[in-house]
């Protein structure tokens, strides 16, 4: 089935790394985190707190770059459960977060 083309996250597909999409990160095993994680949950945008949590993180891999960077984005336990729950779900918490990615306004 094809997927809704209103937005480019691909998930890496069961078995493989990014490692075997991108060979600029074949033999990366370190990682320095740039600036600070997200205030707000890229799923829903809703600011975490004490009560809402991050509870999942999204990776996000340019496939063609020729330097190893990764966006890392969270997820608040709405967003993630939405995320696991199933195909189209998982589509629109991609769609949000690419969104977010992309610095564009919320839409809802
Ligand atoms: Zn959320």
């Amino acid at each position: 089935m094809k997927r809704p083309a209103f937005f480019s996250i691909e998930e890496i597909p069961e078995g493989k790394t990014i490692h075997d999409i991108n060979p600029a990160f074949a033999g990366v095993d370190n990682e320095f985190h740039i600036g600070e994680p997200s205030k707000a949950c890229a799923g829903c945008r809703k600011p975490f707190g004490a009560i809402r949590k991050p509870r999942m993180e999204i990776r996000l891999f340019p496939p063609n770059l020729p330097i190893p960077v990764a966006w890392a984005y969270q997820l608040c336990r709405r967003c993630s459960r939405k995320y696991q729950h199933g195909r189209s779900e998982r589509d629109a918490i991609l769609a949000a977060i690419e969104a977010f990615h992309r610095g564009d306004e919320a839409s809802q």
